[in-house]
């Protein structure tokens, strides 16, 4: 048996008078964050330690008046987070945390503690839960969650967070839960290359597509609305503020983006769950995340690769997005008793997966490579080969990193992440 945590997300249901509760709670938390940011900027280093800041909290929630509406435990919590992103920052898996701009950033509130939340469930479709200082409110049920007589030690949500998007207020449970340990997984090894021309290629010939996340329909309207905001943005005066009708075309387009978004993560989700079950190790390319995050167009004096199939709404699963489906099938694999593997990228695509020679110009295509070794001459599909390499080079016993748990990759210790772009 071992202890499971995972997170479940589900729709919460609230009357317009407690969403804009909810608006409140989340305004407030924001600015918590934001003076915790000022605080910390003007503290020198040796003063920046968690009593301190909880009592310059302390203090601004007797000193601001709107700050009040949000719980004591939530500012704490607050606090929690941003010394977490400092972490998150020393360690290299993210930039450092900054102030949030009021429209530019996600609304969240916590509830970190789960007995608070008294969770009933009311109906086939429908639960309950008590969100401190708005109510009870109800949420979407989606999936057996331990509540009432099935709760334990063990098997409990210790906490949720409410999360708001375009569809609205969410709440995301933190579950935890006690299951039996999977058995060793008995599927094939596979590699996995993320393709130019095919999202996904396996090692073995199989692939894994997808369609354009918006229709045509869909991506003429989010040009007409981009070029309407553009057109008003024109026309405002120097100092001017946003008017209604140039946010309510924000929302819009916001709206069409996370429409697409939602469907690249289902599409992933699905394609991850599938390897996951048949494959009992998975091999991916080693990428570095910072190069990643890069932007696809790249610097003057590096010019980026295939800039235009990398950049636009309907771009397949590869740069920013790859490193979400590693992540997925990090912790898929893990459930199913298998393991994912990451070996160094270089040449790749390069190499024939028969011979192992990288002859110049066997690459002739983007689709098509022809070894140009007069011995070997395999020829096949350029992504299903650099699959091929990524698996032998596994096989070969050049395994990175035996990923097991999270997906964490790590920058040299003590790079900031600008040097290190
Ligand atoms: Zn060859």
């Amino acid at each position: 048996m071992e202890t499971r945590q995972f997170g479940h997300r589900a729709r919460l249901a609230l009357s317009p008078a407690l969403a804009l509760k909810a608006d409140d709670q989340a305004h407030a938390a924001r600015t918590v964050w934001n003076l915790l940011h000022a605080w910390w900027q003007m503290m020198p280093k040796e003063k920046r330690t968690l009593a301190d800041a909880d009592a310059a909290i302390r203090q601004a929630r007797r000193d601001v008046d709107f700050l009040a509406v949000l719980p004591a435990q939530a500012a704490q919590a607050v606090l929690k987070t941003y010394f977490q992103a400092w972490k998150n920052c020393w360690d290299g898996r993210a930039d450092a945390p900054n102030f949030k701009a009021r429209f530019r950033s996600t609304l969240t509130v916590d509830v970190p503690q789960g007995r608070d939340l008294n969770i009933v469930r009311v109906h086939r479709r429908w639960g309950m839960a008590s969100l401190p200082k708005i109510g009870r409110v109800r949420f979407r049920w989606t999936k057996d969650l331990p509540v009432g007589k099935q709760a334990g030690k063990e098997n409990r949500i210790t906490g949720a967070r409410l999360v708001k998007d375009t569809l609205g207020w969410h709440i995301a449970f933190r579950v935890q839960t006690l299951e039996k340990a999977p058995e060793t997984h008995q599927g094939p090894e596979v590699g996995i290359d993320v393709g130019i021309t095919v999202p996904l290629a396996l090692s073995d010939g199989e692939t894994y597509k997808h369609g354009q996340w918006l229709t045509n329909r869909e991506q003429a309207r989010l040009l007409g609305l981009e070029q309407r905001a553009a057109q008003r943005k024109k026309h405002r005066k120097p100092g001017e503020r946003t008017s209604r009708r140039l946010h309510h075309t924000y929302d819009q387009i916001a709206g069409l983006r996370a429409r697409a978004k939602r469907r690249a993560l289902d599409w992933q989700h699905k394609t991850t769950t599938d390897i996951a079950r048949t494959y009992s190790v998975a091999v991916v390319e080693a990428l570095q995340i910072t190069s990643m995050v890069k932007s696809a167009r790249g610097t003057i004096e590096e010019p980026g690769k295939n800039v235009a199939q990398k950049s636009g709404l309907n771009r397949s699963i590869s740069g920013q997005a790859w490193g979400r489906t590693v992540t997925m099938l990090t912790y898929k694999l893990a459930r199913q008793g298998g393991t994912l593997a990451k070996v160094p990228a270089p040449g790749t695509s390069r190499r024939c997966s028969a011979c192992g020679l990288t002859t110049p110009g066997s690459r002739e295509t983007q689709a098509l490579f022809v070894c140009k070794n007069s011995d070997c001459a395999w020829s096949g599909n350029a992504d299903h080969n650099a699959a091929r390499n990524i698996l032998h080079l596994y096989r070969m016993g050049l395994a990175l990193i035996p990923a097991a748990g999270r997906a964490v990759a790590r920058r040299a210790p003590r790079v900031k992440p600008a040097t290190a772009r």
